[in-house]
């Protein structure tokens, strides 16, 4: 770093989570990364892309083998994309108020060592 220069301003931030309106488009279904990141502290990316993945293969073996189903296969495989990153927003929300953490930090706590 001896001989590094600054080429832009210095900035922080302090949320990059970020969730797509859609799931879905004409020829293409967004997951993992492409569609939400929502923390890097609590580990939840290499789980929502494999679910997604998941969810993803069978919507579009649906759409594939059986055109007549693509509107419901991708309002499924959206209703799925939807959920994980909701329940785990809702979860760190909870976690990081200052009760939980005075619990967390609390003295008394056996399994704080
Ligand atoms: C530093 C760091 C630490 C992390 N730690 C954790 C952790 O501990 N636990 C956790 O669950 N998550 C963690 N994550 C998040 C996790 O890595 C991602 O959420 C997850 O890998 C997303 O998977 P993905 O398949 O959507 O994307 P990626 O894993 O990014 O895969 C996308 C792939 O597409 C390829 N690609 C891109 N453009 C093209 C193109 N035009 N043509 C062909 N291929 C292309 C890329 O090379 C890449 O291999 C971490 C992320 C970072 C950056």
């Amino acid at each position: 770093m001896k001989d590094a220069q600054l080429v832009s301003p210095v900035t922080a931030t302090g949320n990059f989570s970020y969730l797509s309106e859609r799931s879905s488009g004409e020829n293409y279904i967004l997951l993992g990364d492409a569609f939400a990141f929502i923390d890097p502290v609590f580990s939840s990316g290499v789980l929502f892309a494999m679910q997604g993945a998941f969810a993803g293969a069978d919507a579009v073996e649906t759409c594939l083998c059986n055109p007549q189903q693509t509107k419901s296969a991708l309002k499924e495989f959206d209703q799925v994309m939807m959920h994980g990153p909701k329940v785990f927003s809702w979860f760190i929300y909870r976690i990081t108020t200052p009760a939980m953490r005075n619990l967390l930090m609390y003295e008394g706590n056996d399994s704080k060592s």
